[in-house]
């Protein structure tokens, strides 16, 4: 049998690094709890944990105060709970907020996932995975008010009343999304009020509204339970935010060499940081495969040129990507593809044989390098 290679030490030093200062995370979080004077604070900790990692992030804050953990997947809320059982935590609840499918609804329960169900046929199939399993769960329901992304429209809810009062379905909270919390364009009044209508169907059950920008908009949006994700990391949250939040990720590099270069030359690929002065330039170890955008290049260097949106294909159809890509989801119109084609479980491509990689790069303003290194860890890779 050959000998192992032995396990050299390598020398991170010189490396790219984000470093996470937990204590600022807390202070966020004690922040936000503070302004929320209806209910408790949750924490959005879905991308796993927007990229730091949600094992650490969740139990931080869990020290804190925090009891309730916002996820993406049901991947992404078995993992937590490992890493929360780990750590000798058990009165967390971790809410899914794309819900869940029949053959997952076993591992929901085993992992005591709260899903957020967003339509009738999900509602059917965690009922069914409930009654399969011979138990019972409480999920949360997710109210469409607005935003037109993931949710149940009021027309679904005497059927959605019909199975609570069957005692089929169990809801320990109902919740909506805000399309611009952080933009005065009355919108956020609006679904407010389209929430409260539509939250009169589940008399006594918790309510939740607020991200992060929601949870400085006071008494009247934060409700029983609020679901900051991108304060608690130190981004902006609208004006009300500004100067409130500590920043908590800090990325850093090492310098590999330092040179000199003479006005009028150039550097760089494409020759396009032109240079104006005799200038000292710093090479830094840490580029877009590590996350830095390529869109982030230098003043004057051509990358940015506005160009129409992307585009995807879905049963046998080119269609037009919708509105802003969120962080777990992207609208496509289809409205000019018959119907009964495109239903819950189709997949659509963003890019491959039907959708140039680079036309798609062409659009974000980037380049397909960086729309193949950036994939995340959560895409599967299956190879063929
Ligand atoms: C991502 C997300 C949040 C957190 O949003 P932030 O803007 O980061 O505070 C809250 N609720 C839902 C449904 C989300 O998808």
């Amino acid at each position: 049998m050959a000998a192992s290679t032995p396990a050299t030490p390598i020398d991170r030093s010189r490396m790219p690094r984000v470093e996470i200062d937990t204590a600022a995370l807390k202070a966020n979080w004690r922040t936000l709890d503070a302004l929320n004077v209806t209910g408790r604070t949750g924490a959005a900790v879905k991308a796993d944990g927007y990229g730091l990692g949600a094992g650490r992030i969740a139990a931080a804050l869990y020290e804190a105060g925090c009891r309730d953990f916002f996820v993406a997947w049901p991947e992404e809320g078995v993992a937590l709970r490992e890493s929360l059982d780990a750590a000798g935590v058990a009165d967390a609840t971790i809410y899914v907020l794309q819900g869940v499918w029949l053959p997952d609804v076993p591992a929901c329960l085993a992992a005591r996932l709260v899903p957020v169900l967003s339509s009738l046929a999900e509602i059917a199939a965690w009922c069914e995975g409930l009654e399969r399993a011979g138990t019972k769960a409480p999920a949360a329901l997710q109210l469409e008010t607005g935003m037109n992304r993931l949710g149940l429209d009021a027309a679904d809810l005497p059927i959605v009343r019909a199975a609570v009062a069957g005692g089929t379905l169990d809801v320990a909270l109902v919740m909506s999304h805000l399309a611009s919390a952080d933009e005065e364009t009355g919108q956020r009044e609006e679904q407010r009020a389209v929430f409260l209508a539509m939250a009169e169907a589940f008399p006594g059950v918790p309510r939740s509204l607020a991200n992060s920008s929601g949870s400085f908009l006071g008494p009247d949006f934060t409700f029983d339970l609020t679901r900051p994700g991108i304060a608690l990391y130190g981004g902006r949250a609208g004006a009300p935010s500004e100067g409130r939040l500590k920043p908590v990720a800090s990325l850093t590099a090492a310098v590999l060499q330092v040179r000199g270069a003479r006005a009028g030359e150039a550097a760089g690929y494409g020759a396009a940081g032109r240079l104006s002065r005799d200038t000292r330039i710093a090479t830094v170890g840490l580029g877009y495969a590590d996350g830095y955008l390529r869109a982030a290049s230098g003043a004057g260097v051509p990358l940015r040129e506005m160009r129409p949106g992307a585009t995807a294909f879905v049963a046998g159809h080119s269609v037009p990507v919708l509105g802003r890509v969120s962080m777990d989801m992207t609208l496509i119109d289809v409205t000019d593809v018959p119907a009964e084609l495109v239903e819950p479980g189709t997949r659509v491509e963003f890019f491959g044989p039907n959708v140039a990689i680079d036309d798609v790069a062409d659009a974000a303003g980037t380049i397909a390098y960086e729309l193949l290194t950036g994939l995340g860890r959560r895409v599967e890779r299956v190879w063929r």
